[in-house]
């Protein structure tokens, strides 16, 4: 349901290898290249983290040469854009289709009418379904280039149409509103992505969304397989259907209407074919974000899909008559349970995150299936995020191990051995510092933010949300800042602590953190005595573009969620990959980065998952804690008198009493450890030397973190496929 792809004209030069071509004939023509290829917008039709896998793996699928279709919704508006007024965060429509989209084909005669509601004919077993409102699915086809340019795959993005364009005889009949009713319902079904990817939305058009381009793209993948094929019992040995979190999880019903409706095989035949070709991906353990649907929702729009379901939890309920397991409950269907009974294979993305859903939210379905959970951590394309983002560590390592790395990026390794040579890691400090001051320049420039690039530039990038803990990192700031009030004299490091991110609009807690975060910078930023020595900026419209723009630059990564609630992360792999410490919490794949980077090039912190669970059911976790750390009492008593609102000293209290108070997230608990761990980044900042080893040992350590591995991990575990042979 979301590509966060970000901009594509460098992606596709650089995997043509075309860059110093285009180099020189935009020299003969007198165009700059970079402004260029920072002119074309960001394609922002996903959230976070989620989207951002989708587009990786996809470029990953290309450079693997195995053939594949991303599928998905061509919104008309992506993901809003955000800007600050007072601090606070506004949203505004995101417009990218308002210029052209010149990387996309429009495929007019691919296309799918797609159905919603009306009745059902009971045929047998099977049945007929008669929606009572259509629209047509349209395919908008972008190009994603392998690197080397042996192998393009396509995205597949619909679009929504309506059935007829104009009902005229209603129009002549005067009904001019209900003769509009078909366009309305197109331009509604693709019109927004939804801004929220962590809890369960309750809209009606959401559902539609999810059934029309899981309808549409299961059609094109049926019409595909027939072209060639005739036994559709050969459909999973062809086709591999990876569900990206339960967003087209009704892709199991719906094929199974395919095959037992249309196509008359038996119902067990078709949950059988339709089990064999389907799996699922599960992102999130957070129980406000595992979907669940009305049944008398899922009864009015798809009501031939609901009869389906009945049908296959029935059929489970016989299987497994103890029943732990329900496909529906309390009058709403789950999706999680629903994607699992029909995949055959269902994966966590890190380590730790599958061990969980083997032991939480899965645990009896993985009782009853116990081979069916694989892990499979994800991972980053190194094209995008070392080769594009970072060119001059590109051409370091390159120029001390070849560029094999860029196809085989665990080759990384092969730097290590380089740490004693005279002047590699001279050199390896010099290019981060020579990407610290591009940042430096461009944040004078764009933001009017002057930093000192010699400064430790401390990032903390992604979705705003109480279990990221942003706000655990800027209770950190203003505990930093009381100290050097106490002793300005003492010896220190600079640090300019940059964030960015987005709050879903609804997230009304959120969007205090924002606000706070940038009240705070103002305070701190004007304060003569600590400025030397501490800056805090929070930077808008967080995307793909920014994020490119600010991990080469990074000495510090913050990795800090309250352990068992990151499922994975991938920022954390982009920041390791361009030589940013870890400053991180035992959650996700923070684990396989600091195994694989070395304890000793990792800050840890902060308890583990099992010490979360412990804690939390500790009555006072939080007052304890507040008792127990003067620092953090101190810090928290600034957001009780307004320290950073003086205008409005109450609008902070609500984050205090939070804090102090139920604190779920256990930031209060937390906190004394955090700073332990800081006051060692500075230590370790300190010593120039002992830094730029570590850094350059998250670089050689990330090789593991590729998409191209993840994808091969797929390809073995879950989808039994092969490259093409070309
Ligand atoms: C990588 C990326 C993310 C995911 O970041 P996490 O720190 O893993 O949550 C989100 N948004 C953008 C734009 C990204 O590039």
């Amino acid at each position: 349901m979301e590509f966060l792809l970000g901009r594509l004209l460098e992606d596709a030069i650089t995997n043509l290898r075309l860059t110093e071509r285009v180099q020189s004939v935009t020299r003969e023509l007198g165009i700059e290249l970079g402004p260029l290829l920072h002119d074309e917008p960001d394609s922002a039709l996903g959230n976070g983290g989620l989207g951002r896998l989708a587009a990786c793996f996809l470029e990953s699928m290309s450079t693997l040469k195995i053939p594949a279709h991303g599928y998905g919704i061509r919104y008309e508006y992506g993901l809003f854009r955000q800007s600050f007024v007072d601090g606070r965060q506004v949203e505004s429509p995101e417009t990218w289709l308002q210029t052209v989209d010149p990387w996309a084909f429009e495929r007019p005669e691919l296309k799918f009418e797609i159905g919603f509601g009306g009745k059902v004919e009971e045929i047998g077993t099977a049945a007929r379904w008669t929606p009572d409102e259509a629209v047509i699915a349209q395919a908008h086809d972008t190009p994603i280039v392998g690197w080397r340019g042996r192998w393009a795959n396509t995205l597949r993005l619909w679009s929504a149409r309506p059935t007829e364009i104009f009902d005229l005889a209603r129009f002549n009949a005067g009904d001019f509103a209900a003769a509009a009713e078909p366009e309305a319902l197109a331009r509604a079904i693709t019109r927004v992505l939804y801004p929220d990817d962590t809890t369960e939305s309750g809209k009606e058009l959401r559902l539609k969304q999810e059934y029309f381009f899981t309808a549409a793209s299961l059609r094109d993948i049926l019409r595909r397989f027939e072209r060639t094929h005739d036994d559709l019992r050969k459909l999973p040995t062809k086709a591999a259907i990876q569900l990206n979190d339960t967003h087209p999880a009704i892709a199991g019903p719906e094929l199974v209407r395919l095959l037992h409706d249309e196509r008359h095989f038996s119902f067990d035949e078709a949950v059988e074919i339709a089990r064999g070709c389907l799996a699922y991906t599960n992102h999130t353990l957070l129980p406000e974000a595992l979907e669940r649907w009305p049944e008398d929702l899922m009864r009015r729009l798809l009501p031939r899909h609901m009869q389906l379901i009945e049908r296959l939890d029935a059929a489970h309920e016989a299987k497994h008559p103890s029943r732990q397991v329900a496909l529906r409950a309390h009058g709403e269907v789950q999706m999680g349970p629903l994607a699992f009974v029909m995949a055959h294979r269902v994966n966590g993305v890190s380590k730790l995150h599958t061990r969980l859903m083997k032991d939480t939210v899965f645990a009896e379905l993985n009782r009853l299936y116990p081979d069916r959970i694989v892990n499979e951590t994800n991972g980053i394309t190194p094209r995008r995020w070392l080769m594009s983002a970072n060119p001059r560590l590109s051409s370091l390592i390159g120029e001390t191990i070849g560029n094999g790395w860029l196809a085989n990026l665990e080759r990384l390794a092969e730097l290590e051995p380089h740490f004693d040579d005279a002047g590699f890691l001279d050199a390896y400090a010099a290019v981060k510092h020579a990407n610290k001051r591009d940042l430096a320049g461009w944040l004078a420039r764009a933001h009017g933010v002057h930093i000192d690039p010699a400064a430790m530039i401390d990032i903390q990038i992604k979705r705003i949300h109480e279990y990221k803990r942003q706000h655990l990192n800027i209770l950190e700031a203003i505990a930093l800042w009381q100290d050097i009030h106490d002793a300005p004299n003492a010896e220190r490091v600079p640090r300019v602590k940059i964030f960015a991110g987005k709050a879903a609009p609804g997230y009304a807690f959120a969007k205090q953190i924002i606000r706070l975060i940038n009240d705070v910078a103002a305070v701190i930023n004007a304060d003569p005595v600590t400025s030397p020595w501490l800056q805090v900026a929070f930077l808008p419209n967080y995307n793909v573009s920014l994020a490119e723009r600010l991990i080469p630059a990074a000495d510090l990564s913050e990795q800090i969620s309250t352990a068992g609630k990151e499922a994975s992360g991938t920022g954390n792999m982009k920041m390791a990959l361009n030589g940013a410490l870890t400053i991180g919490t035992l959650d996700g794949a923070n684990v396989e980065i600091r195994e694989r980077v070395g304890a000793e090039n990792f800050f840890l912190f902060g308890m583990t998952a099992d010490e979360v669970l412990e804690r939390r059911a500790m009555p006072d976790h939080a007052a304890r804690a507040i008792a127990d750390d003067p620092r953090l009492a101190r810090a928290l008593e600034t957001l009780r008198n307004g320290t950073f609102s003086a205008p409005d000293p109450g609008r902070y209290r609500g984050i205090a009493d939070n804090i102090s108070g139920p604190d779920y997230f256990l930031v209060a608990s937390d906190f004394s450890d955090f700073w332990r761990a800081q006051r060692e980044v500075d230590r370790a900042f300190a010593d120039p030397a002992r830094w730029v080893r570590a850094a350059a040992h998250n670089t050689a350590g990330s090789g593991w973190f590729s998409a191209d591995r993840a994808i091969r991990g797929y390809m073995r575990d879950v989808w039994d496929a092969a490259p093409v042979e070309l």
